[in-house]
């Protein structure tokens, strides 16, 4: 969706944060008689110590642009529009919006946009409020959308200097996996290649409502200027990588031949992998990137004479 298309909210004035515990939160919900939808992932956050862990992990200056994704019913919003220049929210749900007028009325550096963040053009974001220069993006994240919508920023090299999240403990404890470890999977590796990820909190189910089934925890991701890696071509890194992990019991030579994102066969794969000395039964969830990378430039060359489609998903 283009951003012409989007339907844009402004706030207005300045005032302290109010929300962020149990007694403001129900009262608003109440007010409002917001019923929680379980399909958007809704838990709103309620302990005050968890939102300053939050904008503190993501080092917001009075310089900063935020992009918020999720901001319920404004909870966190407030803490960034305290600390940020300007912060852009998007929600979803339609029923959340009358709600964010009301508990950011006070603020004037914040627009309120309805829609589906995984349908937004977040570079033309960057570019309208940050003059293209790299933003922070800041969410409790609904947990549904946390790896197509990191994988997403990343992918479409969005301008992005960090993303700070709240997800699933699991999902942090992965994307931080050290390479051959038994957590260690394609999101690990594709977050690792663009940026350095560092755990700020974890927070225990009650810190919301209602209250979520799994640990959650906060984790900033600092999105990096230089790859650690080089490679000829990074989409074919990132199938191969995709390909090991989305097959981990089987060996690479088999992962790979068997994938329908990849048009090698078994002995192309295999030649690769004996070429560059791994181990004809090595299994890729031994890998680590810089090992990925020579494979795909030893590949490269026959993967550009096909025409290979489809884009997979991570795990
Ligand atoms: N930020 C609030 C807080 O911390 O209390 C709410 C966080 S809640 C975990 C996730 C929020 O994301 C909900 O308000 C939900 O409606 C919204 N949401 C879910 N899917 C979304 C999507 N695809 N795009 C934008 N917002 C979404």
């Amino acid at each position: 969706m283009q951003i012409s298309y989007i339907v844009w909210y402004s706030v207005k004035g300045y005032e302290m944060a109010k929300l962020g515990n149990p007694k403001e939160t129900i009262e608003i919900l109440q007010k409002h008689r917001f019923q929680f939808k379980k399909k958007f992932g809704q838990n709103f956050l309620i302990d005050p110590h968890v939102l300053d862990k939050i904008v503190d992990a993501a080092q917001i200056t009075g310089e900063d642009f935020v992009l918020e994704i999720g901001p319920g019913i404004g909870t966190l919003t407030q803490y960034l529009c305290e600390r940020a220049r300007q912060v852009l929210a998007v929600e979803i749900d339609k029923n959340l919006i009358p709600i964010l007028q009301d508990t950011l009325s006070s603020y004037d550096n914040v627009e309120i946009v309805q829609g589906d963040i995984l349908k937004q053009d977040i570079r033309n974001i960057a570019d309208r409020y940050n003059s293209g220069k790299p933003i922070k993006v800041v969410a409790n994240l609904p947990y549904y959308i946390t790896t197509p919508l990191i994988m997403e920023l990343f992918e479409s090299r969005v301008p992005l200097a960090s993303v700070t999240v709240m997800v699933q403990k699991e999902v942090a404890d992965r994307m931080r996996a050290e390479p051959g470890s038994k957590s260690c999977g394609a999101l690990s590796l594709a977050v690792q290649y663009y940026a350095e990820p560092y755990i700020a909190a974890f927070v225990p189910p009650n810190c919301f409502i209602p209250r979520p089934n799994v640990g959650s925890a906060v984790i900033r991701l600092d999105c990096r200027t230089r790859m650690p890696v080089e490679v000829r071509d990074e989409r074919l890194m990132f199938r191969l990588i995709r390909a090991a992990f989305n097959q981990r019991r089987k060996t690479l030579q088999n992962a790979v031949a068997n994938s329908r994102e990849l048009p090698f066969s078994k002995e192309e794969a295999a030649d690769a992998i004996d070429r560059l000395g791994f181990g004809i039964n090595v299994r890729g969830e031994k890998l680590g990137l810089p090992e990925f990378a020579r494979l795909a430039d030893e590949l490269a060359d026959k993967y550009m004479e096909t025409d290979a489609k489809g884009l997979g998903s991570y795990e």
